[in-house]
């Protein structure tokens, strides 16, 4: 098994002498001087962190657990004082990245690059992406790619550095075209959201694409169901791998190696820890908590340790592959994103996916719960392969429903299942935008499918 080829990657990054391997203490050596070195300069630069940081002084950075009771900045923060985040002059800004949210707020979050901040990106892509493809090869990017600076038009730079031809295809709206475009290109490595590929897998039509043709996947959101990444495994014979980052990370963050079990992230320009979500406190490797970075090479808009809401753990043991760096275990899903039921339960997108995308036929869906009477009901609106509607609906009801369900929401009986609706169209456009469940107790009950 290849290492991933990350290690290489951030251990030209620390400069260190000779051909000395990377060890954890040079990286975390790096990464404290890196972590006060931001710290001054988002202090000196920004409005935003000359309050919040006010009281803090190199001491309070002399090592990682002293960093550890630094304040959090939030999504939040983002959404109403972003401009005061940042560290240039909008002159300087060569992209933003606009985040519509379904926060109460209604605000978006809006994220500034400057052009050094894309070349970190671009950069990352091209020694991540070196973990599946290599020189020669072909990869099909179904990510938004027209724009210049878009995270397609980033990964398509990263990957010409690689001798990788990009062919950027844009998000599936087209799944007839989007499969007539794997079939130009032998064996193609793909990347795209999950439910989109899912589609051109297991939608009408899907057996255009013959076993053995596509050679690899990588799958890039904030959460990738098992379900999917099996079904594509089986489908096609190809592997797959997933990719963790979002938008804050700076669009990349971190990959997959051929152990496929864990993200390396991108250590030496993002520091990451995981928390305990209710107390702020780092929680042991091993452990769950919430996802809270720091970028350490950043300029535009650095961020100080940012509460992503993902849960997620470091993974203990060292990776198969032999590399030192950490691994991020599977986001298990979002902190924010859960519904609190009546009875004290929960519900999360993740369960729902882990329950649902086995179920042959189904290709993507959306959920709420509403109120019935005083009681929580899970309404959902599916979206099947054509004539397989009804098959897909019986399939949801079992999953959901069997006395044997992982999951116990249903069996104790505080949640009921409630209408299972199918929307006929419209869902390849629905974007790359985060799924989750819509809590609409307090609303006026409208159809899931609207
Ligand atoms: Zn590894």
């Amino acid at each position: 098994m290849n290492r991933t080829p990350l290690e290489g990657w951030i251990r030209d990054k620390l400069l260190l002498p000779g051909t000395q391997a990377l060890t954890r203490s040079d990286l975390e050596t790096f990464q404290v001087r890196k972590l006060r070195e931001v710290v001054t300069y988002a202090q000196t630069k920004s409005p935003f962190y000359r309050n919040l940081l006010a009281e803090v002084d190199d001491l309070d950075v002399k090592d990682l657990q002293a960093f550890s009771r630094l304040p959090f900045t939030t999504p939040d923060d983002v959404r109403t004082q972003g401009m005061r985040m940042l560290c240039t002059s909008q002159d300087e800004i060569e992209r933003v990245v606009t985040l519509q949210t379904s926060g109460t707020s209604g605000e978006a979050k809006r994220i500034f690059f400057t052009a050094e901040d894309l070349e970190l990106t671009v950069d990352f892509f091209h020694h991540g992406m070196a973990t599946m493809v290599a020189a020669g090869a072909t990869v099909i990017i179904f990510l938004p790619g027209e724009r210049p600076d878009s995270v397609g038009d980033l990964l398509a730079r990263g990957l010409r550095r690689l001798g990788v031809r990009p062919v950027t295809f844009g998000p599936v709206r087209d799944p007839i075209a989007a499969r007539a475009e794997i079939m130009r290109h032998p064996s193609p490595c793909l990347v795209g959201i999950p439910t989109q590929i899912l589609s051109l897998a297991r939608g009408e039509g899907g057996e255009a694409i013959p076993r053995g043709w596509v050679e690899s996947v990588l799958l890039s959101t904030d959460y990738v169901p098992t379900a999917i990444v099996e079904e594509l495994k089986q489908n096609w014979g190809c592997r797959v791998f997933t990719h963790y980052g979002m938008t804050e990370t700076g669009l990349g963050g971190g990959v997959e190696c051929e152990a496929r079990d864990g993200y390396h992230l991108r250590e030496a320009d993002l520091y990451t820890e995981i928390v305990d979500p209710a107390t702020g406190r780092p929680v042991a490797d091993g452990e769950f908590g919430e996802v809270v970075f720091t970028t350490l090479t950043r300029s535009g808009m650095p961020l100080v340790r940012y509460r992503t809401g993902d849960l997620a753990r470091m993974m203990p043991e060292s990776c198969p592959c032999g590399t030192v760096l950490k691994r991020l275990g599977r986001v298990q899903g979002r902190i924010g994103a859960t519904v609190r039921l009546r009875d004290g339960a929960s519900i999360a997108m993740a369960t729902l996916d882990e329950a649902l995308f086995p179920i042959p036929g189904l290709l993507n869906f959306t959920a709420e719960i509403a109120d019935n009477g005083g009681r929580d009901q899970l309404n959902l609106c599916l979206q099947a392969c054509e004539g397989q509607e009804e098959q897909v609906a019986r399939g949801a009801v079992a999953a959901l429903v069997r006395a044997e369900s992982s999951d116990p929401l249903f069996r104790q009986g505080g949640l009921t299942l409630g209408s299972i609706t199918f929307d006929r169209a419209g869902w390849f456009t629905t974007g790359t935008g985060k799924r989750q469940i819509r809590d609409v107790r307090q609303e006026n009950q409208g159809a899931v499918c609207a």
